[in-house]
């Protein structure tokens, strides 16, 4: 593929968070930013604590009613992302949203505008305060959709239709899922967004459309005029406002290449990732949410290979009961099946705190203090309920248990035996209970990787997590922005640590995959296989530029590549040794294709 130079656009260029590969050029709209206003006031009869309890429910149907309407106009080839509202409308049935909304009118006695709004506030900053991006990014969910049942308490004749300009680019402060959604198709064609990030619903919704959007440019509303052309590259997060005639047809030109590559990618996600010498690798998801599973599936993921299963807890003020986890566990194990499910056990710590639990002392020296399978080994209720709902479900496809954070033998055995009790419990409850399911580890502290060998006899698979292998390998915290630069996957200490663990699960018979962000990357990736990784697993969008990039690579090149970058003494001279010798290093890419190094 012909690829067009690196250009440096002039003029105002601003920076956000790329949603998607696209581009857009096109005349803005600008949607301003609206600050619902609620309106508090007292209840001061039984009539008027009833007509709000009435006023809540009705809107609750329409809500409802409107994510269906917006699920059901997404077109067909889309329809896998019509999961997004789905969630949204699990998030709307919540119990845990009904009962505070019922007990601030009931007992509170406030109006219901109030009582959503004051529920949502309390729920979003809850999930705020956890430090992971991703479920830190359901705050926003929350937010919308308190938004929209405010809406819908509202006077209906007061919504106004826009019109939209053809070609337009919109502008706004930050759209709901359904908004996205709902932005004629065709007539929009670009969105950027001061709110919002990468992982956020809304995100999901404009990826899923196709429509080329940035994310997270705080602060564009107040420069953007109307009668502005925008570039919108969603490649870069390049917002360029006014463009001259050279950038336009820089952008132009990439548009079409950019058209093409995507078209062709997409078309063959379902091929299985065989390199061109005929060495297959495994290329699976990875799910945080039950509603990524359709988008897994429709990228081409061969399975899931890891679960993570801490969003269940981390949303509400109390544990989940075992009947849930059983549920939601089952549906995501059947909805995949026959593909496998590796759920991994609970990776609560560190920055994921569970609400009831959120004190001082669970926050203190998060990354180094009671996390995954040693703070189950310490609360083994929660541990119990879990296990319990996951050799349930996997009665109902194909599981696999990966352990979080094992560093020693006693861990693992401990959990068997815990795991062992489980079953036999089930069994004398006359439940039926799966057999051999696969148990896993992480392999993601040091020390896991100084023992492997031992820790690979007690295992049936092994799965490395790159992300804190990194962050306790290097002693540097994975969210502290001080310390980013020195996040180095390709430090040769990691690359060696990999190699290891990968060998020793060879010389044991037992595959290793890996579930880290280094599996997306469009240098690590081929360097894990040249490794000898059996499986990648990685987060949906990047499943079919992987799965293609592989395509396009030779093992056996691969491998030397991998043998010789073993040998580097830096991090950078590892890079630039992976970077200069993989012919694959475009995979027909066009130019800034954002995937991970
Ligand atoms: C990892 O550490 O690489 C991993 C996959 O686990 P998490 O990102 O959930 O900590
Ligand atoms: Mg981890």
């Amino acid at each position: 593929m012909n690829l067009p130079p690196p250009f440096v656009p002039k003029g105002a260029v601003f920076q956000g968070i790329g949603v998607g590969q696209g581009i857009a050029i096109g005349p803005v709209h600008i949607i301003s930013a609206t600050n619902i206003r609620v309106h508090r006031f007292k209840l001061t009869s039984a009539q008027m604590v009833e007509r709000e309890l009435e006023r809540f429910q009705e809107a609750l149907e329409k809500t409802e009613a409107q994510y269906l309407r917006a699920k059901n106009s997404l077109p067909q080839e889309l329809s896998g992302q019509a999961s997004v509202f789905d969630a949204l409308t699990t998030l709307l049935r919540d119990p845990v949203i009904a009962k505070s909304v019922d007990q601030k009118i009931r007992q509170d006695r406030i109006n219901a505008e109030a009582a959503v709004n004051s529920t949502i506030r309390e729920m979003a900053r809850l999930l705020a305060n956890i430090n992971d991006a991703h479920i830190r990014s359901r705050s926003s969910d929350v937010e919308q959709l308190g938004q929209a049942l405010i809406v819908a308490m509202r006077d209906p004749s007061a919504t106004q239709q826009p019109i939209f300009q053809e070609g337009c680019v919109v502008a706004a402060f930050d759209l709901s899922p359904a908004e996205v959604s709902s932005l004629p198709a065709g007539r929009v064609v670009g969105l950027i967004t001061e709110a919002g990030s990468q992982t956020s619903h809304a995100a999901l919704v404009a990826q899923a459309i196709g429509l080329p959007t940035v994310m997270g440019a705080a602060g564009i509303l107040q420069v953007l005029e109307h009668g502005d052309t925008l570039i919108v590259d969603s490649r870069e997060g390049h917002i360029i406002r006014n463009p001259d005639a050279d950038a336009v047809k820089f952008y132009q030109t990439s548009q079409r290449t950019l058209k093409d590559y995507q078209l062709e990618i997409v078309r063959s996600a379902h091929l299985p990732a065989v390199t061109l010498d005929d060495h297959r690798v495994d290329v699976f998801g990875n799910l945080e949410l039950v509603e990524e599973l359709p988008a897994i599936i429709a990228n081409g993921g061969e399975g899931i290979g890891l679960y993570r299963t801490e969003f269940l807890y981390l949303t509400r003020p109390e544990l989940p009961p075992e009947e849930e986890l059983f549920e939601v566990y089952r549906r995501v194990v059947a909805s995949a099946a026959p593909r496998p499910v590796t759920i991994r056990t609970l990776d609560l710590g560190a920055d994921k705190i569970l609400a009831i639990n959120d004190t001082e002392g669970a926050r203190q020296s998060q990354a180094l203090g009671l996390r995954a399978i040693r703070f189950c080994l310490k609360n083994l209720d929660i541990f119990r309920a879990q296990l319990r709902a996951i050799y349930r479900a996997a009665v109902h496809g194909q599981t696999r248990v990966l352990l979080p954070m094992v560093s020693s033998l006693e861990e693992i055995r401990r959990a068997k035996e815990l795991i062992n009790e489980t079953c036999e419990e089930l069994k004398r409850e006359g439940r039926r209970v799966a057999e051999n399911v696969p148990l896993g580890i992480m392999v993601e502290v040091p020390a896991a990787v100084v023992l492997i060998d031992e820790l690979a006899k007690e295992a049936d698979f092994l799965s490395i997590g790159t992300n804190d292998l990194i962050q306790y390998t290097l002693a540097l915290d994975r969210g502290n922005p001080e310390v980013s630069d020195l996040y180095q996957p390709f430090h040769p200490s990691i690359l060696r640590m990999i190699k290891r663990v990968i060998t020793a699960g060879q010389a044991a018979g037992i595959s290793v995959s890996v579930c880290g962000d280094m599996a997306a990357g469009v240098y690590s990736a081929p360097l894990l296989v040249g490794f000898g990784a059996d499986m990648l697993s990685m987060p949906f969008g990047v499943i079919p530029f992987v799965k293609r990039l592989l395509r396009m690579s030779f093992f056996e090149e691969t491998k030397a590549i991998a043998e010789e970058t073993l040998k580097a003494k830096t991090a950078d001279e590892a890079m630039a040794f992976v970077k200069s010798t993989l012919k694959t290093k475009n995979a027909g890419m066009p130019n800034n294709f954002r995937i991970a190094s």
